[in-house]
């Protein structure tokens, strides 16, 4: 799990135990206009007093010990009667703790998986998860190799991150279906709460520029969520201007630094295209026979067939 969204939940969650605090105390206050339990207090008050004195007197206190307990015991039961009905807790499983039993709260998670959702670039894909998939019923040549890549690519998402593949690179032209098989394996991954990230390879190089340029002090934070991300997805490989000391220097960079992290890059070019713009240091990070997949997805245009 990413250590820094989990500083971020924790810093939700102890807001949310303050809140807590505060409702509790207010309730209190609130209390102290019923009749019953103002009584009560006041009762105990003036008993401590008695009890105080007839103490220091070396006079029998059984009886005041005894009243002191009993109005102490109707004090808290309506205390909690009262606080219970109000019941502050934002999750009453962990009463805010996001623990139980020493495993994450599901409140915990699902504040988890929201930060990863936001911070994921989904938003910049097609809404599309693996039960959208309806390619069987459309009527194109490659449907069936879709089909079983699909298939492929659910089970590599269930089973993460225990396989081999590190890097999957998905090569077909424009409209053959990668963008919502993307969106597809992005989902997936955000529901198993695995941190991962999507973006186009133009944004990347955008950010790339910005790192080159920046002041040394901002630098990291710009590499970090790139080199972090549990798995890291580059859209449009080869749409990008190649920007001289810039997009390929640090693309090698970026591969290196995830040398042991998954990444899956889609691009319209084909293998011989991406080593002739990238070179051979790029070529041989992404092709890694070991630990690498290629993926061809080819056929028509399923925008345009599904029109
Ligand atoms: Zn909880």
């Amino acid at each position: 799990m990413n250590n820094k969204i989990i500083k971020e939940v924790d810093k939700i969650l102890k807001e949310r135990r303050l809140i807590v605090l505060e409702r509790t105390k207010n309730a209190k206050e609130e209390l102290l206009f019923n009749e019953e339990y103002a009584h009560l207090i006041k009762k105990r008050r003036l008993n401590t007093l008695v009890l105080s004195r007839a103490f220091s007197a070396n006079i029998d206190c059984t009886e005041y010990e005894i009243l002191d307990k009993k109005l102490n015991n109707d004090i808290k039961n309506i205390e909690d009667k009262y606080l219970k009905c109000n019941d502050f807790y934002f999750c009453k499983i962990c009463r805010d703790t996001g623990k139980i039993n020493g495993k994450y709260c599901q409140c915990f998670m699902s504040i988890y998986k929201q930060m990863l959702h936001n911070k994921s670039g989904i938003n910049d894909l097609p809404i599309f998860k693996f039960k959208d998939n309806t390619i069987q019923e459309i009527n194109c040549k490659q449907a069936n190799s879709l089909n079983v890549l699909y298939n492929s690519m659910q089970k590599y998402c269930k089973f993460f991150p225990n396989n081999d593949l590190k890097n999957i690179l998905l090569c077909g032209k424009v409209g053959v279906g990668k963008s919502c098989l993307l969106s597809a394996i992005l989902n997936e991954l955000i529901e198993r709460s695995i941190d991962a990230q999507y973006l186009t390879a133009y944004k990347l190089n955008s950010l790339f520029f910005k790192y080159h340029t920046t002041d040394f002090r901002e630098k990291e934070v710009i590499m970090e969520n790139l080199i972090e991300s549990d798995v890291l997805i580059i859209d449009d490989l080869g749409t990008e201007p190649i920007l001289k000391n810039v997009t390929i220097e640090y693309l090698i960079v970026l591969l290196n630094e995830r040398i042991n992290k998954h990444t899956i890059i889609a691009t319209n070019l084909s293998l011989s295209e991406i080593q002739a713009k990238y070179g051979d240091r790029v070529f041989s990070r992404l092709i890694n026979k070991q630990k690498a997949r290629i993926i061809y997805i080819d056929g028509n245009d399923l925008r345009l067939n599904s029109k």
